[in-house]
């Protein structure tokens, strides 16, 4: 076969992992990614904090789900790999802070074994009695909150599964797919009960979402923000920064790409295009070419968020990898990180925090300036963890405008519809955070099925 041309639509994590995996197959192709933004890399970001690489996107790898680790891996920087020195995370509750109870499936117990005081002792009562109700009935998809208010109480939700999620799609329980977010449990819900399903799926040992006794995730020395530049370089894709693509048009040898600033239009031909860009824009852009694509594209909606890094003068915090922090505490944050006692490359001179605020639909705190929300979250840190000396040396605030996509009821028959609409097109394709994952080995595989399905 000749040398063919591949555009790449956004150079996050699966435009540049497509790329790379595009370069590994066709080495004498020429592979362009067009970004709308400044800079490559997305969601990865990587600042200097009180002298060290401070991821403020993704910073922590599940290495259950190998896609991300073995990536790293084939860029030749498998050495650069670190795991954390202590996984065990606090739910922080309104009677005090907990920790996490294991055996769980995302939040969603197997038994009451380690929930007494975790729940009020009416709440454990409630799960308990899970086994009196009748046989479970669901067809279809169902919201995770609906189900399990009404199988397990209003507790297991609030407490355990709402901080969870949270942590994973800046989500809301009620409304988030069960089918889409937890698919190990939904796959086993003939058991009958939600505790029976529950027991399953860790059984199965198909769960792969940090939602295991003590799961391993790794980070990169230097910062996972630090892998797009290593996969442009190892791709030897061209970029084109602040080119944002507008539209894909069908043309007898290929398409016609239309990108650029509204100054300087460009129109680019391609042999493939692999669209990576969030739901909303890649909806835009799909229009003409595979109109069936747009509608449940529009139907995945986006949650914002800020994540604010913070040095703290050393000192000891007991609070282990971190805390989650749940709306029903009423508190501002929604989480908090220790990257200096998580991860041992970044212990030792500062006490160096994390802490993400914002949840889909309850995102008025983000309004606030930047000076503001920082002091505001400095504030919130400090009370959490009980800082003895609560004066920060150094604070960053990132905010993510459409940072996580929403898995909502019905999710999978929406990227069904995406994917049929879209596969439809010889050579154009689809991937990206919107669709099987939001996690980066979720990402990275997609970009894979993706140049499968091109090449
Ligand atoms: C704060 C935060 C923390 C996270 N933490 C973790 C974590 O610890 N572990 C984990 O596994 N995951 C984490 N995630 C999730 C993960 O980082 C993301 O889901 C993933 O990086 C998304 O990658 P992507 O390439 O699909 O999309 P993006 O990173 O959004 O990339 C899409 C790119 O397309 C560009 N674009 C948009 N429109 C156009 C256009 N018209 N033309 C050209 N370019 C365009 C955008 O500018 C962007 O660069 C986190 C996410 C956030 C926001």
């Amino acid at each position: 076969m000749s040398s063919r041309r591949l555009v790449v639509v956004g150079a996050g994590i699966t435009g540049l992992a497509a790329a790379f995996e595009w370069r590994r197959r066709r080495p004498d192709d020429e592979i362009v990614v067009l970004e709308a933004g400044d800079r490559i890399g997305g969601k990865l970001h990587r600042i200097q904090l009180a002298g060290h690489w401070y991821d403020t996107g993704p910073e922590a790898m599940l290495a259950r789900v190998p896609e991300a680790i073995a990536l790293v891996e084939a860029l030749g920087l498998g050495a650069r790999l670190v795991a954390p020195a202590t996984t065990q995370a606090s739910v922080v509750l309104p009677e005090g802070r907990f920790p996490l109870p294991a055996g769980t499936v995302l939040g969603v117990p197997a038994s009451t074994d380690g929930l007494d005081g975790f729940l009020s002792s009416e709440g454990v009562a409630r799960v308990r009695a899970e086994a009196d109700l009748p046989p479970l009935a669901v067809d279809g998809d169902v919201a995770v909150g609906g189900l399990l208010r009404e199988r397990l109480g209003d507790e297991v939700v609030d407490r355990l599964v709402e901080p969870l999620l949270g942590g994973v799609y800046a989500g809301r329980a009620d409304e988030l797919s069960l089918q889409a977010t937890m698919p190990q449990l939904h796959a086993h819900l003939g058991e009958g009960s939600v505790l029976a399903a529950a027991a399953a799926a860790r059984e199965a040992g198909t769960h792969s979402r940090g939602d295991v006794d003590g799961p391993v995730f790794q980070t990169v020395d230097e910062g996972i923000g630090s892998l797009p530049a290593a996969l442009v370089a190892a791709a030897r894709a061209e970029v084109r920064l602040r080119t944002p693509a507008h539209a894909v048009r069908r043309t007898a040898s290929g398409f016609e790409v239309s990108t650029g600033q509204v100054a300087a239009p460009e129109v680019l031909t391609a042999d493939a295009v692999l669209v990576t860009a969030p739901a909303g824009k890649a909806a835009r852009l799909l229009g003409r070419v595979a109109p069936g694509a747009v509608e449940p594209l529009q139907g995945i909606p986006y949650a914002s968020m800020a994540v604010v890094a913070m040095a703290f003068p050393a000192q000891d915090v007991e609070a282990g990898s971190g805390l989650l922090v749940p709306p029903v505490t009423g508190r501002l944050v929604k989480g908090v990180t220790v990257s200096s006692s998580k991860w041992p490359h970044l212990g030792g001179d500062a006490l160096l925090v994390r802490s993400s605020v914002g949840r889909y639909c309850d995102e008025s705190e983000l309004q606030r300036t930047d000076e503001d929300l920082t002091a505001a979250v400095v504030a919130d840190v400090a009370d959490l963890l009980e800082l003895s000396r609560p004066e920060p040396v150094q604070t960053a605030v990132v905010r993510w405008g459409g940072g996580l996509p929403q898995y909502l009821v019905g999710h999978p028959a929406r990227v069904d519809a995406i994917r049929a609409a879209v596969g439809e097109v010889p050579g154009l394709g689809i991937a990206g955070a919107a669709f099987g994952g939001v996690g980066l080995p979720a990402c990275i595989r997609d970009a894979t099925r993706a140049v499968d399905a091109l090449l």
